[in-house]
């Protein structure tokens, strides 16, 4: 049987930068379940689709071909065929994949790829409701936080590293609202999972929450 570390956390508590180093020491597969999220919402904006309309929604992504691969230990996404990794991480899209993702037949389709990923590979996989609806039996189960300040300037540091412009408040802002929409919706919101264990990185290194990881994997 697989082996399965389900790691959940609100935006920019590091959950990707950690799942891909844990991934690769134990030498699993990462799942960057957003990502898929993200490429629905990309499919949502190329068709003009109102974010707040949950039947257009709906019935939209039932049109969308969602599929990943891993290639040089890099998850790609592939909407319809189409490589979007390098499209999907601009704010247009965030806003539309926190909206978006609220709507359950959107979800019910990611989930079951999800689990059929999860069933047939050891992976790492990040997200929001991974230890709570998609791998309920998970052998691991890491709830990863850090507070709102410290998520919004490790954004902040990010986009002015690849030379975008960006402003400090405004994304703390952001942060602040994605939080609640994820925490408030009625599918699948953001918990923490009672079997669970939090970890609070606001004050770890990179490297000391990925070995906290590891070393609650091998206990
Ligand atoms: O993690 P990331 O920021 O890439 O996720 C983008 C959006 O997708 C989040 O704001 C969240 O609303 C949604 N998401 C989700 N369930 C997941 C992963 C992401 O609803 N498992």
């Amino acid at each position: 049987m697989s082996q399965n570390i389900a790691i959940d956390g609100p935006a920019g508590a590091g959950k990707s930068t950690i799942a891909k180093i844990v991934s690769k020491k134990l030498g699993f597969i990462y799942v960057d379940t957003g990502a898929m999220y993200r490429a629905m919402a990309l499919f949502m904006i190329r068709n003009n689709i109102d974010g707040n309309d949950e039947q257009a929604i709906g019935e939209m992504s039932q049109k969308a071909d969602i599929t990943i691969r891993h290639e040089n230990g890099e998850q790609v996404v592939f909407l319809n065929g189409e490589n979007v990794n390098s499209l999907i991480r601009t704010e247009e899209v965030s806003a539309m994949a926190s909206k978006s993702s609220v709507v359950p037949r959107l979800r019910e389709k990611l989930v079951s790829l999800q689990q059929k990923l999860a069933s047939e590979e050891d992976v790492v996989m990040d997200g929001r409701d991974i230890g709570t609806v998609v791998l309920p039996n998970a052998d691991l189960k890491i709830f990863l936080t850090a507070s709102v300040k410290v998520r919004a300037l490790r954004r902040y540091k990010e986009q002015t590293q690849r030379g975008e412009a960006c402003d400090l408040k405004s994304i703390e802002e952001e942060i602040a609202k994605r939080d609640y929409r994820d925490m408030h919706r009625e599918t699948s919101p953001l918990k923490q999972a009672e079997d669970s264990v939090m970890v609070d990185s606001s004050d770890m290194t990179i490297d000391e929450v990925a070995d906290k990881i590891i070393s609650l994997f091998n206990k």
